[in-house]
C-alpha cells in the first residue's frame, strides 16, 4: 500500500486530504452532538431511515468517493485554465486575499442559492437537499452530485483564476464544512447580536421550512448579511415547524434521489408539450 502511494502522488494527496477531512469532520460532529446533548435536543431524529440516507451521503462525500468520480474532470480542466490564471489577488497579503475571495464567493453562493429556488432546472437538483423533514448535522451532506459539482466549480475555479494560495484552499473548505454542518444541527443557536452577519442554525432552519411564508428567504450560505442587504432576511416566531418540501414526492434512497431531478424535469417537459404538435407550449 505504502509503495503504491509512493508511486502515485495524486493518490497520496487524495488519501492524505481525505484522512484530514474525515478527522476534521468527526471532530465537528462530536462537538455538535455534545452541544446537542447539553441543550437536551430531541435526538430521536438520529434514529430515522432518512437520517441513515444522510449518513450514506456523508460516506459518499467525506470518504472521497465523489472526489474520485470527478477527478478526471478537474484534471482535464486544470491545464486548460492556466492561460486565464490572472492572479488578481496575488499581490495582496495571503490573509487579505483569502478574505476578499471568501466574501466574493459567498456573494456568488447567495445568488446561486436564490436562482436554485427560482429556476425549475436548478430547483430539481436543490430540492433533494430540502427533502429531509428531520434535520440533523448529517443533513448538510444531502446534496445532489450535480449540485455539488456546480457549487464546487463555483468555489474552486475563481480561487484558481484569482490566485488564492493553494495551501489555503483546504482550510477554507473546512470552514465552509463546519459552518454548514452546524447550520443543520439540532441546536437552536441564533448567534445573538451576530445573527445579521453569520448564518446560524436557527436562521438556516427557517430556510428549510415547508411553510411558504418561511422558505422563500434566508438564502445565505456563510454570511446572513446578504439576506439583510437584498431583502430576503426572514425572522420567525414559530417554535415548532415542519421541514421538507411541500407538493413534491422525493424518494428516500441515495440512488432514487440521484434520478429524481431528471425524472422531475422530464415530467415537467412532458406536461408542457402540446399533445397535438409535440412542441413546447407557449
Ligand atoms: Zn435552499
Ligand atoms: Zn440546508
Amino acid at each position: 500500500m505504502l509503495e503504491l502511494l509512493g508511486r502515485h502522488p495524486y493518490l497520496r494527496e487524495l488519501v492524505i486530504s481525505t484522512l484530514i477531512g474525515l478527522g476534521v469532520y468527526v471532530v465537528c460532529a462530536l462537538v455538535i452532538v455534545a452541544a446537542e446533548l447539553r441543550q437536551q435536543s430531541d435526538m430521536s431524529a438520529y434514529r430515522t431511515r432518512s437520517t441513515l440516507n444522510d449518513l450514506a451521503y456523508a460516506v459518499f462525500y467525506r470518504c472521497s468517493i465523489y472526489n474520485i468520480l470527478v477527478m478526471p474532470l478537474f484534471s482535464f480542466l486544470s491545464p486548460r485554465l492556466q492561460f486565464a490564471r490572472i492572479g488578481l489577488l496575488s499581490p495582496l497579503p495571503p490573509l487579505v486575499a483569502v478574505t476578499v475571495y471568501w466574501i466574493a464567493i459567498d456573494f456568488l453562493n447567495y445568488w446561486t442559492h436564490r436562482l436554485e429556488h427560482a429556476l425549475p432546472a436548478l430547483w430539481a437538483f436543490h430540492s433533494v437537499h430540502h427533502a429531509q423533514t428531520r434535520l440533523t448535522f448529517l443533513s448538510a451532506n444531502r446534496i445532489h452530485a450535480v449540485e455539488q459539482l456546480y457549487i464546487g466549480l463555483l468555489m474552486i475555479v475563481p480561487a484558481f483564476l484569482l490566485g488564492v494560495p493553494q495551501r489555503l484552499w483546504l482550510p477554507l473548505l473546512f470552514l465552509q464544512l463546519f459552518s454548514e454542518t452546524l447550520q443543520h444541527s439540532r441546536l437552536n443557536w441564533s448567534f445573538g447580536s451576530m445573527h445579521g452577519l453569520f448564518v446560524s442554525p436557527a436562521f438556516h432552519k427557517i430556510h428549510h421550512s415547508a411553510d411558504e411564508r418561511e422558505y422563500n428567504g434566508n438564502y445565505g450560505r456563510f454570511f446572513s448579511l446578504w439576506d439583510a442587504i437584498f431583502g430576503t432576511f426572514v425572522r420567525s416566531s414559530m417554535t415548532t415547524r415542519q421541514h421538507g418540501v411541500s407538493g413534491m414526492i422525493i424518494p428516500e434512497t441515495l440512488t432514487a434521489q440521484f434520478v429524481h431531478p431528471f425524472r422531475y424535469l422530464m415530467s415537467r417537459r412532458a406536461r408542457s408539450l402540446d399533445p397535438a404538435t409535440g412542441q413546447a407550449q407557449p
